[in-house]
C-alpha cells in the first residue's frame, strides 16, 4: 500500500531529510586517497548520532555499517571496512540514510577520490544528470513509468547500461516503502503519481553490462563485467507545485565537489 503524505508530514520529512544529505556532505569531505571508508562510515554515524538522528542502515536486514560505500565496479551496499583504503582514480559512491523525529531521509552522491579518469568523470556525470531527468518526472499525474523511461533515455543514449536488479523506492517512516521505482520502464506506465507520495529516485548506471551479482558478504552488489558503476539518489515528495526535493540541507540538495559539480 503507498503511504500518502500530508503537507505536514512532508514538512516534518525535511528534518531527516537535511539530515541525510548533511551527512552525505560530511562523507564527501573526507573521501581523499588514503582514506579507509570505516573511518567514513565512523564519522557519519557520530556525525548523525550528534544531530539527534539514528543512521538509518545500521543493523537494517543486519547491514553492519551507517553507510553503503561502493568502489568502482561496487553498485550498491558496498559494507564499509577499514581494509579498504581509497586510492586515486577511484569512484566512491557513498549513501547515507538518517531517521529523525519518526521519518527517513535517504541520499546518495558518487564522489571522485583524486583525480579520475575522463571516462569515470562522464559516467558520474551521466548518472547525476539521469537523476535530475527523473526527478522532472516526480510531477502529480505522471506515472513510475515515465521516471524510468527518463532515466533509461538519457543512460542508454550516452551507451551506458541501467541496472535492472535495484530500484528507487517509496520512502516514510521506514526506508523502504511502495512503490518500486526502477530506472527503465515505458511511459505512461505504472503506478500513477499522486501529491503526498515521497519517493527515492536513484538511478545505478554502468559503464557496461547492467548485469550485477552479489559477494559472498551478501551484501556488496558488482557488475557482472567489473565496469564501473555510479549512484546519485535524493528522496522528493510529490506535490502540486511539482518535486521537492526533502534531501537537502543549508547548501541545497547536490554535492560538488572538487574539479567536479
Ligand atoms: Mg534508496
Amino acid at each position: 500500500m503507498i503511504k500518502i503524505k500530508t503537507t505536514q508530514n512532508i514538512e516534518e520529512m525535511k528534518i531527516a531529510g537535511s539530515l541525510s544529505k548533511a551527512a552525505l556532505r560530511r562523507a564527501g569531505a573526507l573521501v581523499r586517497p588514503g582514506v579507509s571508508t570505516a573511518e567514513i562510515d565512523a564519522a557519519v554515524e557520530s556525525f548523525i548520532r550528534l544531530h539527534r538522528g539514528v543512521p538509518t542502515f545500521k543493523g537494517y536486514g543486519g547491514f553492519p555499517g551507517s553507510i553503503c560505500s561502493s568502489r568502482n565496479e561496487e553498485v550498491v551496499h558496498g559494507i564499509p571496512s577499514p581494509a579498504v583504503i581509497l586510492q586515486e582514480g577511484d569512484i566512491i559512491s557513498i549513501d547515507t540514510g538518517a531517521t529523525k523525529e519518526g521519518w527517513v531521509g535517504d541520499n546518495a552522491w558518487t564522489f571522485y577520490v583524486g583525480s579520475v579518469s575522463d571516462e569515470a568523470k562522464a559516467l558520474c556525470e551521466c548518472t547525476r544528470d539521469c537523476l535530475i531527468a527523473g526527478i522532472e518526472q516526480a510531477v502529480p499525474g505522471n506515472h513510475v513509468g515515465d521516471i524510468g523511461a527518463a532515466v533509461q533515455e538519457l543512460a542508454e543514449g550516452n551507451g551506458y547500461g541501467v541496472v535492472r536488479d535495484y530500484v528507487g523506492h517509496g520512502v516514510g517512516r521506514v526506508m523502504h516503502e511502495e512503490p518500486s521505482v526502477p530506472n527503465y520502464g515505458h511511459r505512461g506506465r505504472g503506478v500513477k503519481l499522486q501529491v503526498g507520495m515521497v519517493i527515492a529516485i536513484e538511478p545505478m548506471i554502468t559503464m557496461g553490462s547492467w548485469g550485477t551479482y552479489t559477494l559472498p558478504n551478501r551484501w556488496t552488489v558488482v557488475t557482472d563485467d567489473g565496469g564501473f558503476a555510479a549512484h546519485y539518489e535524493n528522496t522528493i515528495a510529490i506535490t502540486k507545485d511539482g518535486p521537492v526535493i526533502l534531501t537537502e540541507d543549508s547548501e541545497g540538495p547536490w554535492c560538488p565537489m572538487q574539479g567536479g559539480y
